[in-house]
């Protein structure tokens, strides 16, 4: 890992806030926001829109190698673009939601996608949530939060988004798969949301990071 950049890992289980509080703790930490979920979903996206069977690995893998993806920034946010497109709200749809956990289960697109997000720390100070953050794509960082909430409290957060996510089916894919599965890394604090306001979990993350002898460069 570079020397002169730092980075905070956050992970936790699909919709449990990680992502609002990390876009909470980037703005007042003064952090770029790197949501490598997002890669994910773009890769998922640009497989089904060439109409390729995420469940077949050999295709998955040829069409990934076939694939422009640019990693880039935006307003102090992480972007990303799949052959020179610039992806965002089709990120969500039901399609990607419901396929994504097949594909991100494939060694060699994790492979592709963890060298993007660690190049990030390269030229930033990042906070990046996931699944496997605090795991494997920076695994030393002494900054490491794993966001959690009852599987009641996500679905609801989703259904109030008005986003068909079967959560819980994502969360079982992705905590038992092979290579990376999701799970609360060696040396995270766990902060449950289930029963907070998202400002007050940004406040007990901000307190955490300090404790743990956060200093921004
Ligand atoms: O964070 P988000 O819910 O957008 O992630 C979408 C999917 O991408 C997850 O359900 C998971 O399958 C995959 N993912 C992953 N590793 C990460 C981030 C996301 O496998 N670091």
């Amino acid at each position: 890992m570079s020397q002169k950049h730092q980075a905070v890992a956050i992970d936790g289980p699909a919709a449990s806030g990680k992502s609002t509080v990390a876009k909470k703790l980037a703005s007042s930490l003064g952090l770029v926001m790197v949501n490598s979920g997002a890669m994910y979903r773009a890769v998922t996206w640009q497989i089904l829109k060439e109409g390729i069977d995420p469940s077949d690995q050999a295709s998955v893998v040829d069409a990934l190698n076939r694939m422009t993806i640019d990693c880039g920034m935006s307003g102090g946010l992480s972007s990303i673009a799949i052959n020179g497109r610039l992806l965002s709200e089709e990120l969500r749809s039901q399609e990607v939601n419901g396929n994504v956990s097949i594909v991100a289960a494939i060694p060699a697109v994790r492979d592709c996608l963890v060298a993007k997000q660690r190049s990030y720390l390269d030229h930033n100070d990042v906070v990046m949530e996931g699944r496997d953050i605090g795991s494997v794509v920076f695994p030393e960082t002494p900054f490491k939060l794993y966001i959690d909430a009852s599987e009641e409290v996500r679905r609801a957060r989703r259904a109030k988004d008005g986003e068909a996510d079967a959560v819980a089916l994502r969360d079982a894919q992705d905590s038992q798969r092979k290579t990376a599965p999701l799970k609360v890394a060696n040396g995270a604090v766990v902060i449950d949301s289930s029963e907070m306001a998202i400002d007050e979990v940004v406040d007990i993350a901000i307190q955490t990071l300090k404790k743990l002898g956060w200093s921004h460069s």
